[in-house]
Order: structure tokens, then C-alpha cells, then sequence
């Protein structure tokens, strides 16, 4: 009996984990879990043993339990190669007293790597198992980060393409740059007039619309999303909590079976409920901390139980956190509700209607046993980046320092090891991270910053950053958001007929 997913708001309809990352959302708008987490346990020691690969397939295996042992070996491989500039895949450094763990070593250079390197080899493996005639297209807009890592993670995989809506005056020069270079025959890349809500909400219309998807279907294509709520992003994410652990007991800083704590920069609430499926697999994680920036929703929440989306969107240092609805926290309050799905349904409801929830207090109670929250504004996001270069000598980015920030504040439990996520590059953000050590980024544009940190650092310059400079751009499409629709339908059939 193979164990199924349904969705957060309703369990009568169940699917396989293959369809649920093809699918990505639920009928009803609910998000895919699957109640084996619950009862499902990784043995620790055989996990600690075990090296970036085999601790994926172990992971993977325990959640997607419909994809076969080859399928899965399949994934990690083509998923976790070369393309990450180590082969520990996610490596473990000291930071003081506590620990980092890089999570940008892959080719964009951000933790969304991570994901967005499975994620289409396990959409590749169920679309050839369930709709081997189908060629599917993914469309995603993006406000910078995940545009690229999609493009990377999809780009020259059979039967599939992939088109990319960014807001063509709100991304940063790398990021452009990121994704207008971007090779392989089954992309696109366009910049549309308008920013980042009105990309989303556009897509959105696109996957509504089901004329388009008939007209499409006649052609046998599909269209099909790269989100972080599909099941497919969050499972990979599971795994480098393990891995840390593991890094933890060769570093000699814990024993097997010690706690750890982890503080995790967050916007979607992806990365950090990954660390809460890890808990439930059985990594003894005592405290999981959600760092977010002055956009800090989240933080409300924890300390309050008001979820409250109606406040002014704030644009910070650190952008891949500016977001006021953090998706995956849905899965969260199913788990917690023990399965409450009626409750779930209404709490999104009126998060969708009023703007705002409040947690049921026995709920509340439960989110504060094992979380915490804190926050931290530009100029301390900044403060913490000069404080960690001149006491550590270590480069930081501005996500990874809200995070540091967050936790440096947090009070330090005796015998407990902390882990502070690293989500991007400090090279993906240039002219923050120039202007926070008291340089000057006047007149410099990406390039121009990049090589200025680096003289003033000696820190290297990814190199898939650094060869940016010889790529030609090979995507030049600018459109109005009106126009988004057509665009789509045009590079489903120029890509993949
Ligand atoms: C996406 C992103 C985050 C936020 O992660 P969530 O899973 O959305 O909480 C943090 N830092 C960076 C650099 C990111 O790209």
C-alpha cells in the first residue's frame, strides 16, 4: 500500500507523491502533505555514516515512497553533480561559537540550488511514468533568485522547457545578467513592464485560464509551475538538515544523539519547515529559529499567533525575504493541528478574505514549543556582515546575516550546538554587502562592485558569477504583462512541438 498525499485542506482525495509534484498545488488550493511523516524515522547512525548522495537517496526513498530505489538514484546524481563546486554539497564552517552551513555552492549560487536541481529530474521521472505523451512547460515568475535556479535546473531536459517572467526594472544587474545568458533550446527569458506582483499575479491568470490549457492540451502540452510549495522542492530541503548534523558529529562539536538548534533566514517558510520534517524524521533538533527582515509577518505570528498580512511591503537588503504570505506555513498548521483540515481550510480563508488569521491558542501553544523568531532591520542586517568580516574573516551575504543577527540575539543553551543557514553568495548581492564593510558602491554597477569586493576582501568571486562577463545575452524579449499569456502559449510551441 503505497502511502499517499492529500491536500491541507481536505483528505479525500489522495495521490501519489509523483502526482503530487506534477500537480504542484491541490484541486481545492490546498498544498500536497503526506500523514507518513508521522510515524515515518530515520535511523541517525546509519544516516551519520553516510555522504551528501546516499543521505539524499535515504531521505528521498522515506518520502517519495512511489518512486523506485533506481528512480531516486537515479535523480541524485544527475541532481548533485559536478555542478556543485564541492562534493560535500552543502559543507558545514565554523562562524565563532557557532556554525554556517553554505547552502549557495551550487551554479546560481543561492540555496534554491538545492531544490531546483531535484526537483525537475523527479518531474521529469513522474511525467515520463504518468503522462509519457505530455511535454510540459514550466512558467514561473521571479523576483531574482528563483527565475535563475529554475532556468538552470530545467534547462536541456527532455520533453520539458521552461519560460521565465522578470519585472524588467526590478531585478539587480547579476541577477539580468543571471538569466538573459542563459543557455539551452528549451528556455525563455522575458522581462515584462510592470514588477514582481504583477508577473505572479499574471502567471496565476495563466494557469486559471482553461481555454489556454484545452488549446495546449490538443497539442499534448501542459503547463506546470516550479513553486516552492511543490512537494518536490521541500523534500530535497530535508536533506541538508541531516547533513549538518553529520558535519556536526566529524567536527567532534556534538555527539550522535545531542540537540541542535537552527536558525533559518525565511520568506515562503520553505527552508525552514523542511527542518521540521527533519525533526519529525527524528534529527534531534531542539529549537528551530525563523529569522525574517523588517518584513517580518512571521515573526508576529510566532510571538503572537496573529497572522496578519495587511501592513506595508517593505523593500530591504535582503529581497528574496521581502514576502508577505509565506506559503508552506500551511503545512505547518496541518501538522500541528494534528490534522485538522477544516480548521486549515478556514484559517487560509480568511487569511485570503480578511487579510488575517488568528491561532486557535492550544495551536499557538504548539508553534511556540519549537519555534522562535526574531528579526533584524537593514542597518543591523549590515552591522552583522562588518562584525562577521572583521572578528571571523568570513563573507557574508545579507540573508545569511538577518539570520546571524537573530541568533546572535537568542540566549544560548549550555551543551546546545548552533547552525545558522547560509542562502546565498555574498557575490549575488554586491553592492549591500560593499556598502556594509564602509566601502562605497557610487557609480559601480554589478560587475563593478563584484570586483570591488574583492579587492578589498581577497575572497574569490564564484565563478559562475565571474563568467558572466563573457556569456553573450541571448534573450532580449521584453513584454506587457497583457502580453504574458500569448508569450507563453508562443514558447510552448516553439520549444517543445
Ligand atoms: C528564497 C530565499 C530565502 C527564503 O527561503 P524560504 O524557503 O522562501 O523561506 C532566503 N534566502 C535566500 C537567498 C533565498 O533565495
Amino acid at each position: 500500500m503505497p502511502r499517499l498525499y492529500h491536500s491541507t485542506r481536505s483528505n479525500e482525495h489522495s495521490v501519489t507523491s509523483k502526482q503530487a509534484i506534477l500537480d504542484g498545488i491541490a484541486s481545492d488550493g490546498g498544498l500536497y502533505i503526506s500523514d507518513s511523516l508521522l510515524d515515518l524515522t530515520i535511523n541517525l547512525e546509519d544516516a551519520c555514516r553516510r555522504d551528501y548522495h546516499g543521505l539524499a537517496r535515504l531521505i528521498l526513498e522515506a518520502l517519495l515512497p512511489d518512486f523506485s530505489p533506481e528512480e531516486i538514484a537515479r535523480c541524485v546524481g544527475a541532481a548533485y553533480g559536478p555542478q556543485f563546486d564541492t562534493p560535500a554539497i552543502t559543507p558545514l564552517v565554523p562562524v565563532g561559537d557557532d556554525w554556517m552551513l553554505e547552502l549557495w555552492h551550487g551554479p546560481t549560487c543561492a540555496f534554491k540550488d538545492v531544490a531546483l536541481q531535484m526537483l525537475p529530474q523527479l518531474m521529469s521521472c513522474a511525467r515520463e511514468e504518468l503522462s509519457p505523451a505530455t511535454k510540459i512547460m514550466i512558467v514561473t515568475a521571479t523576483s531574482g533568485d528563483t527565475g535563475k535556479a529554475a532556468l538552470e535546473g530545467f534547462a536541456q531536459l527532455p520533453d520539458m522547457g521552461v519560460a521565465v517572467f522578470y519585472p524588467h526594472e526590478g531585478v539587480s544587474d547579476i541577477q539580468r545578467l543571471q538569466m538573459v545568458t542563459q543557455q539551452g533550446n528549451n528556455v525563455s527569458v522575458c522581462g515584462i513592464r510592470g514588477n514582481f506582483d504583477d508577473a505572479q499575479t499574471e502567471v496565476k491568470h495563466i494557469f486559471a485560464d482553461e481555454k489556454l490549457a484545452q488549446r495546449l492540451h490538443a497539442k499534448r502540452l501542459a503547463l506546470s509551475s516550479a513553486n516552492s510549495i511543490n512537494v518536490g522542492r521541500l523534500v530535497p530541503q530535508v536533506v541538508y538538515y541531516f547533513a549538518a548534523y553529520k558535519q556536526l558529529c566529524e567536527h567532534r562539536a556534538i555527539k550522535l544523539g545531542d540537540p541542535v538548534e537552527f536558525c533559518v533566514p525565511t520568506g515562503n517558510f520553505g527552508n525552514v519547515l523542511a527542518g521540521y520534517y527533519a525533526k519529525q524524521l527524528g534529527l534531534p533538533i531542539s529549537r528551530l529559529i525563523v529569522a525574517s527582515n523588517i518584513n517580518d509577518v512571521l515573526v508576529d505570528l510566532i510571538l503572537s499567533g496573529v497572522y496578519n498580512r495587511l501592513r506595508s511591503f517593505n523593500k530591504s537588503l535582503s529581497p528574496s525575504m521581502d514576502i508577505l504570505v509565506s506559503s508552506n506555513l500551511e503545512r505547518l498548521l496541518y501538522y500541528l493541528s494534528d490534522g485538522d483540515t477544516t480548521l486549515v481550510a478556514k484559517l487560509m480563508d480568511r487569511l485570503e478574505r480578511k487579510g488575517s488569521y488568528t491561532l486557535p491558542s492550544s495551536l499557538r501553544s504548539r508553534v511556540q514549543e519549537l519555534f522562535c523568531a526574531g528579526r533584524a532591520t537593514d542597518e543591523e542586517t549590515q552591522a552583522t556582515i562588518k562584525q562577521v568580516w572583521e572578528h571571523h574573516h568570513q563573507l557574508i551575504d545579507t540573508h545569511t546575516a538577518v539570520a546571524l543577527h537573530v541568533l546572535q540575539k537568542q540566549k544560548r543553551t549550555q551543551g546546545v550546538a548552533r547552525v545558522c543557514l547560509s542562502t546565498a553568495n555574498p557575490y549575488k548581492f554586491p553592492a549591500a554587502v560593499l556598502e556594509a564593510l564602509g566601502q562605497s558602491s557610487e557609480g559601480l554597477d554589478g560587475f563593478g562592485c563584484m570586483h570591488a569586493l574583492q579587492a578589498y576582501t581577497h575572497s574569490p568571486i564564484p565563478h559562475p558569477l565571474a563568467e558572466l562577463h563573457n556569456l553573450s545575452v541571448r534573450h532580449h524579449d521584453i513584454v506587457e504583462r497583457t502580453d504574458m499569456s500569448s508569450y507563453v502559449e508562443a514558447s510552448a510551441e516553439r520549444l517543445l512541438s
